[in-house]
């Protein structure tokens, strides 16, 4: 259900808080495997966007799909987050007090609910795929580091780790690089790239230098609407952008 051209599809959404249109006639596209950056000034709803596509927040109309036919509108937060859609809060929550290994683990025993419990085995195709998501995350030499030691970007790194043992379709990341050493903010880059392709990746940033590395499509949201899509080259020389970012 995911060759029909786009992982997520909102068509015409509207959400508002006691009057106010927080989402106002928001239209939007994700192929699969795309790496999708989105812009927008404070308060353009960016965050709003996510709390819909998560179920978190029902939009008042519209239409919200995941790939061509899973009317996300029927569907409970925790069912959304079942079906493949792993979202990324700004500030990382691992659990300090586990290695890296166990954050990966327990990733994966949440998947499993009930079935979780001290006797949880990791089966051979769910070792390889922690071995993977390690390298794939750049701690693989950290393995038995307590999570509490880690740098900022490490972390962030890690619960990126975690949300990928669950194999996700989707990914929201929110401001993933805010924080982050030029270096941390490099290699994420590096991570997002080589991510792309296996994963649909949306990602809210307002770091226009890391936007530029990964050099990805751009939408720009304001009051609520798409007002720009493009090449980040293409949006940053556009009117309207210009005149939203610089106030008028
Ligand atoms: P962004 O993430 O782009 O900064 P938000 O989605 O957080 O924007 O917010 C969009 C607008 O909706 C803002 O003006 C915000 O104050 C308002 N808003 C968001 N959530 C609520 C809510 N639960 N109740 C009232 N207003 C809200």
């Amino acid at each position: 259900d995911i060759s029909h051209g786009r992982i997520l599809y909102l068509q015409d959404v509207h959400v508002s808080f006691d009057g106010f249109k927080a989402i106002n006639n928001l239209s939007l596209d994700i192929a699969p495997g795309e790496l999708r950056c989105i812009i927008g000034p404070n308060g353009a709803g960016k965050t709003t966007m996510m709390d819909i596509i998560t179920g978190k927040t029902r939009p008042d109309s519209g239409s919200v799909f995941f790939g061509s036919t899973i009317d996300l509108l029927r569907y409970k937060e925790a069912e959304i987050a079942q079906m493949g859609i792993g979202r990324k809060f700004q500030k990382p929550t691992v659990f300090e007090q586990l290695s890296v290994f166990e954050n990966l683990e327990l990733a994966l025993k949440t998947d499993k609910g009930v079935k979780a419990s001290m006797f949880f085995r990791l089966d051979s195709g769910e070792g390889d795929r922690l071995a993977e998501v390690l390298q794939t995350i750049h701690l693989g030499d950290h393995v038995d580091r307590m999570a509490g030691n880690l740098s900022h970007g490490q972390k962030q790194w890690l619960e990126i780790g975690m949300l990928l043992m669950q194999d996700p379709k989707l990914l929201l990341l929110d401001e993933p690089v805010a924080g982050m050493t030029d270096e941390e903010t490099a290699r994420t880059a590096e991570l997002f790239l080589s991510l792309k392709g296996k994963h649909s990746l949306m990602v809210v940033e307002h770091d226009m230098s890391f936007i530029k590395t990964i050099s990805e499509k751009v939408t720009v949201l304001h009051e609520g609407s798409v007002l720009a899509e493009g090449t980040l080259e293409q949006v940053q020389s556009d009117e309207r952008v210009i005149e939203v970012y610089l106030g008028r």
